[in-house]
């Protein structure tokens, strides 16, 4: 019998087939998409440059473990710090006013870290401050660094995500650089796990479309939003236990609209992180002319992304040109291309959403989902990691510990 099952190749699954290839144990990979990689996906083709659906910055770059790949794989990233700028009413703010707002924010993500040492887990919005001039700004980053309002988020758990200060921007693409990894690893495409049975008394029984596997342990590493919609059904079901914990890590909101332009309307802009100042109900930012393309990808965040998403690539667009156009003037509108690169996660199937944030009181739900179920079915995932969540290298660790687990439970059965 097959050794291990493995259900997702993002960057979880990946590095988890990667791990059990070391250990020589076998395995299959199976993925519900026509592609690997979940979110951290690369579109080359629409507007003639990479464009990143999902992650595409590495982050803490001298803490994360994918960082040797960039120079391993001769790709492209951004070194140093990404130039910041905020637009209010129209115009980007003089750099001591921006250096001003960058304080008041980072004083605020400060604070909340030193306040959440505490015992109890409140939401993060209860540890705000005092309302600064900054403060819907605060908002909206808060909105943006986690996929939802801070109200719906545990203090403690946000404050244990480790950020060493820097992001590089992957030139090439994340899911360029993900796929070029994981080149060798076999992985069955287009075959979701619909149904997992796992009480019988010698192993597992995965069904897909294509058929049925049998393996001596499975591990799951899809989203808490494909957990929590029971895209797989599992016989029998799940303990309560981890139900729990799986509901209480949601995925936030973070939907993408990445737009080409003839010629470039954005005076001396080049890689500009640029956010305009409208409050946490319109969580934005656009990542203008990043490695001096002429191309602005905006990210919109939270329950506004969601929405907006549902309205269609069109009305994303629209009000991306719109912002651009308040912000540069008209010639924004004469000079954007029709090709969009678009992206919702909230309605993919097989992810439904962007990151999970813990909800308040329950900073203990990671340890919960990274827990095995009878040493038979391992769980990875970005969600289950307690320092790099929402990251692809939080996932991608996570993926590796999954397998080293399997493998010792296996080996002491
Ligand atoms: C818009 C956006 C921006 C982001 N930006 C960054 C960033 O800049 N830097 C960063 O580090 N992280 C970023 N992230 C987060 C990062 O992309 C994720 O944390 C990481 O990629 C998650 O990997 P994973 O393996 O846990 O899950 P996933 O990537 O979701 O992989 C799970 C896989 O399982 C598959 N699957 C689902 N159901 C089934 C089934 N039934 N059977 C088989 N396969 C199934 C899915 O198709 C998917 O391929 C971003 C995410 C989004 C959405």
């Amino acid at each position: 019998m097959l050794d291990i099952v493995i259900i997702g190749a993002g960057a979880a699954g990946l590095a988890a087939a990667r791990r059990l290839i070391e250990k020589n144990a076998s395995f299959r990979l199976l993925e519900a998409k026509p592609h690997i990689g979940g979110r951290a996906v690369t579109d080359r083709v629409t507007l003639g440059a990479p464009v990143d659906l999902g992650a595409h910055w590495l982050h803490s770059p001298t803490l994360n473990p994918l960082t040797p790949l960039v120079d391993r794989y001769l790709f492209h990233v951004e070194r140093g710090e990404e130039d910041f700028r905020v637009a209010r009413n129209g115009a980007i703010l003089e750099n001591h006013e921006r250096d001003e707002c960058a304080s008041y924010v980072e004083a605020c993500f400060a604070r909340i870290a030193a306040l959440s040492d505490g015992e109890r887990d409140c939401p993060v919005s209860e540890l705000f401050p005092v309302r600064g001039a900054w403060h819907d700004l605060f908002e909206a980053s808060f909105i943006a660094k986690q996929g939802v309002p801070a109200a719906q988020s545990s203090a403690r758990d946000f404050a244990r995500y480790v950020w060493e200060g820097d992001d590089w921007p992957i030139l090439d693409g994340f899911g360029t650089l993900l796929a070029r990894h994981a080149e060798d690893i076999p992985v069955e495409l287009e075959t979701p796990a619909t149904r997992i049975a796992w009480g019988g008394r010698a192993g597992i029984v995965v069904e897909t479309p294509r058929g049925v596997l049998e393996a001596r342990a499975a591990i799951i590493a899809v989203s808490t939003g494909v957990l929590a919609a029971d895209v797989i059904r599992f016989a029998p079901s799940l303990p309560d236990w981890k139900r729990r914990a799986i509901a209480d890590l949601p995925l936030g909101n973070c939907n993408k609209v990445a737009l080409g332009f003839t010629r470039n309307p954005f005076a001396d802009l080049d890689t500009v992180m640029l956010m305009p100042d409208l409050g946490p109900d319109e969580s934005v930012e656009f990542v203008v002319r990043e490695g001096g393309r002429n191309i602005v990808a905006t990210m919109f965040n939270g329950p506004f992304a969601k929405a907006l998403a549902a309205e269609g690539a069109r009305a994303m667009t629209d009000y991306a040109v719109t912002q651009l156009a308040a912000i540069f003037g008209s010639e924004v509108k004469r000079c954007v291309t029709d090709r969009i690169v678009f992206a919702d996660w909230d309605r993919d199937p097989w992810i439904r959403g962007c990151y999970a944030a813990a909800r308040p009181g329950r900073y203990a739900a990671r340890a919960e989902l990274a827990q095995p179920v009878e040493d038979r079915l391992f769980f990875a995932g970005e969600a289950a990691h307690d320092r790099y969540m929402g990251d692809v290298h939080g996932a991608y660790l996570s993926g590796e510990a999954a397998a080293e687990a399997a493998l010792a439970a296996l080996r002491a059965a």
